[in-house]
């Protein structure tokens, strides 16, 4: 039972189809069957195998229209790759394997139409054909507020392997893949009017200095904050090598500090070795803003950040071939924060990184 909504408000195709029709066709277009999964979509619950040997990872992931996205940005299905990517992020810094997911969809009564809903489900349908996950259940409900996409994500890791915030120790390498502040600034040049594949928009200001390759940069930027590609083989080859991992989604200073928090542990990193996103630079130049601030506490670049004794790269080299890693710092004894240190040697307690309970000051 619900309250009654308002009549009339909803887009007619979508209102023709109903909620059943609409399960019925994500039903029809997800992957249903696959090793594991006995029963998916379709019952009252879903009937997984328990796995011999292996441990279960659950975790979830909401992406709420004005809060994470904007309608009016038009990316609707990089919206559906995005609500299972940072899942699959999640499940990478266990170093796990994912398989099925669930889907709690909330739809606007108003204003969003049965192809934009289709453009998210076609999103979802390739991130989650990319990584081979079954799309095994879900729940559908009109929302008052916005399109709500919540994504439960279960996955395995063989018993006692996954690899947890908790174990960094004094003397590892602090290590990250990719480059960070691309998503931050994506999402800047998104505010500002960019799109996307599309030409520099007429009403927008064009700096002076800002020439192709930086204009390049900007696109590149939007694509890391629109689709963020989740580390998923690199995840699963530390397995055995990282002592501590985590996805940065929230940012560099924020996700080290939970590593340090975990572990108890001290962090030094230092701020020329951190691997700045090119975008990051023309956004911190267009913006005044510091382009390490946009890797520090921008968030969403979904890379991974982890701690070794050893150095990974060989093993890297082999899962991910040509993807960056740096090493970027060292675990102390100490109180368990990050510290940066610039250039010239001063160094600074890291704060800060994005944090949704906490306005900005
Ligand atoms: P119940 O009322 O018993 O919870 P529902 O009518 O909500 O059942 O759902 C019917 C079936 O459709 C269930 O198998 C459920 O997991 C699936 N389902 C509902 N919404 C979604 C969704 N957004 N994505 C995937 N599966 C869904
Ligand atoms: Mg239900």
């Amino acid at each position: 039972m619900c309250f009654p909504l308002p009549e009339d408000s909803m887009d007619r195709a979508l209102a023709a189809l109903g909620e059943f029709g609409l399960i019925g066709r994500i039903r029809a277009r997800m992957r249903q069957s696959s090793p594991g999964t006995r029963l998916g979509i379709g019952d009252d619950a879903a009937i997984l195998d328990v796995m011999p040997a292996r441990e279960v990872l659950v975790t979830t992931d909401m992406l709420l229209e004005g809060v994470h996205f904007k309608r009016e940005w038009g990316c609707l299905r990089e919206l559906g790759r995005k609500t299972v990517a940072v899942n699959v992020s999640d499940i990478a810094a266990m170093g796990g394997h994912p398989h099925q997911a669930f889907l709690g969809l909330g739809i606007p009564f108003q204003g969003i139409t049965l192809a934009e809903i289709e453009a998210v489900l076609a999103g979802l349908e390739d991130e989650a054909s990319t990584v081979d996950i079954t799309l095994a259940g879900g729940d559908t409900c009109a929302s008052l507020s916005g399109l709500v996409l919540s994504l439960t994500l279960l996955g395995s890791v063989p018993v006692g392997q996954a690899i947890r915030r908790s174990g960094a120790r004094p003397g590892d390498g602090i290590w990250v893949t990719g480059n960070l502040g691309g998503s931050a600034a994506g999402l800047w040049s998104l505010d500002r009017g960019l799109r996307p594949g599309m030409a520099w928009p007429a009403a927008l200001q064009r700096p002076a200095w800002l020439g192709p390759a930086e204009e390049a940069a900007v696109q590149a930027a939007m694509a890391t904050h629109l689709t963020p590609t989740p580390r998923l083989a690199v995840g699963q080859a530390l397995r055995g090598h990282a002592t501590a991992m985590i996805d940065v989604s929230d940012g560099l200073a924020s996700d080290l500090g939970h590593v340090c928090a975990e572990s108890g542990v001290a962090a030094r990193i230092q701020a020329g070795r951190i691997p700045l996103h090119p975008g990051a630079l023309v956004a911190a130049r267009w913006s005044g803003r510091d382009g390490m601030d946009l890797a520090l506490r921008g968030g969403e670049d979904y890379e991974l950040l982890f701690t070794s004794s050893t150095d990974p790269r060989a093993v890297l080299a082999g899962a991910a071939p040509g993807l960056p890693v740096a090493r970027i710092g060292e675990i102390l004894v100490g109180p368990p924060v990050p510290v940066l240190e610039s250039a010239d040697g001063r160094t600074e307690v890291l704060a800060g990184g994005f944090d949704h309970l906490r306005i900005a000051t």
